[in-house]
C-alpha cells in the first residue's frame, strides 16, 4: 500500500528561507516520490486563531504564503493544497480525538509550556488541545508521513498514541504518523541564536529584493570569538557557514579551510552567502511575480484542493462515525 503525506502551515504570509530550507523543499521533493499516493498540504488558518495576533489578514496570509509555495515548485495537479477551516471534518474528528486523549498528557507538551510564557493573557483551551487538532488533521487523510520540523516531533509522538488508543479501542482505523525531518531541520535566523522566525524578525523573506537579501545577510553574527580579521574563525559554530551548507555547497570545504586559516574575513563571506542566495531565489522571484499577475490562481488551486480533500475526508469520518457509535 502506498504512503501518504500530509503537512500542514499556519498562515503567515510569505514565506522565508527557514520555511523553504525547513519544510518547503521537501514539499516539493516528495512531489515526484513515487512512494505517496496523496500528498496534502493544508493552510491551517484554525490554528492560527489560537494567537489572536494571527486572525489579523487571515487571508492575505493565506494567499501570500500559497503563492510562495507554488513559486517554490509545488505542483497543485500533484499536491493537494487547501485551508483547514474549509473541511468541517477536522473539528469533528478533534472533538473525538479529545473524548480519548488525557488531560495531564497534553500538559506535558513543551510547546504547551511556552506558548503559555508567550502569551500568558491568552492561555486558552485551542493552546491545550492544539496537538489533538493537529492530529486530527493528519489523520483526517489516513497520512502516514509528516514532514515538518524536529520543533514537532513531540506533537507527533502525541499523535501516535492518540492514534494507537482511538485504534485499541474502537478497532483498526488509522495509520500512526511519522516525522519525515529535512537533512536541514532547524535554521536559525540572522541572530544566530533563535530559529528563524518572521515574528522575531530574523527571517530572510524568500521574495526579498536583491538588496534587502544582502543587507540581512550583512548584519548575521558570526563566530563572536572572531574579533579581528586576523583571528581564525570557527565555521562550526557560525550560522552564516550554516546557510552556505545549503547555498554553496561546491564551496563549503575551501569555506571551512579559509576560515579556520582566517584567509577569509566575515564581510567577503557573508557577501559568497549573499550573491549564491540571490542567485537561488532570482528563478523563485521571477516565478513569484508571474504567478502574482493572475488574481484569481491561488484561490482556484484552494478551492479544488478543498473538494479533493474533503472527498478523502468524507470517507473517513463516515467510518469513524461508525466506529465510536455515532452512526
Ligand atoms: Fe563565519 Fe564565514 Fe566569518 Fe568564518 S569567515 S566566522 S564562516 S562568516
Amino acid at each position: 500500500m502506498k504512503k501518504r503525506v500530509f503537512s500542514g502551515a499556519r498562515p503567515t504570509g510569505k514565506q522565508h528561507i527557514g520555511n523553504y530550507i525547513g519544510a518547503i523543499q521537501n514539499y516539493v521533493r516528495l512531489q515526484e516520490d513515487e512512494e505517496f499516493d496523496y500528498r496534502i498540504y493544508c493552510v491551517v488558518d484554525l490554528h492560527a486563531l489560537i494567537s489572536l495576533q494571527e486572525t489579523e489578514n487571515l487571508h492575505q496570509n493565506a494567499y501570500e504564503m500559497v503563492l510562495d509555495w507554488l513559486a517554490a515548485g509545488m505542483d497543485p495537479k500533484k499536491s493537494i493544497i487547501f485551508p483547514q477551516s474549509r473541511v468541517p471534518e477536522v473539528s469533528e474528528l478533534h472533538v473525538i480525538l479529545s473524548m480519548i486523549t488525557p488531560l495531564g498528557r497534553l500538559y506535558r507538551v513543551p510547546t504547551f509550556k511556552e506558548k503559555v510564557r508567550q502569551q500568558p493573557d491568552n492561555v486558552n483551551y485551542g493552546l491545550l488541545g492544539y496537538p489533538v487538532l493537529m492530529t486530527g488533521d493528519i489523520i483526517l487523510y489516513k497520512a502516514d508521513t509528516v514532514p515538518v520540523g524536529e520543533d514537532q516531533a513531540p506533537h507527533l509522538e502525541l499523535a501516535r498514541e492518540i492514534v494507537r488508543r482511538f485504534n485499541n479501542i474502537f478497532g483498526e482505523t488509522f495509520p500512526e504518523p511519522f516525522v519525515r525531518l529535512t537533512s536541514f531541520p532547524r535554521v536559525l535566523g540572522i541572530d544566530g541564536v533563535q530559529k528563524m522566525s518572521k515574528s522575531l524578525n530574523n527571517h530572510i523573506e524568500l521574495s526579498a529584493p536583491a538588496k534587502e537579501v544582502e543587507r540581512r545577510v550583512k548584519s548575521m553574527v558570526t563566530d563572536q570569538a572572531r574579533v579581528y580579521r586576523t583571528d581564525p574563525g570557527h565555521p562550526e559554530i557560525c550560522n552564516v557557514f550554516s546557510l552556505h551548507k545549503f547555498y554553496s555547497p561546491d564551496r563549503l570545504e575551501e569555506i571551512a579551510v579559509d576560515c579556520r586559516g582566517a584567509k577569509i574575513g566575515c564581510v567577503d563571506c557573508k557577501m559568497m552567502l549573499a550573491n549564491n542566495l540571490n542567485k537561488a531565489l532570482d528563478p523563485f522571484r521571477e516565478r513569484r511575480a508571474q504567478f502574482a499577475t493572475d488574481p484569481n490562481l491561488v484561490w482556484d488551486i484552494l478551492e479544488d484542493g478543498t473538494k479533493r480533500a474533503r472527498a478523502i475526508a468524507s470517507q473517513t469520518m463516515a467510518k469513524v462515525r461508525q466506529k465510536v457509535g455515532l452512526a
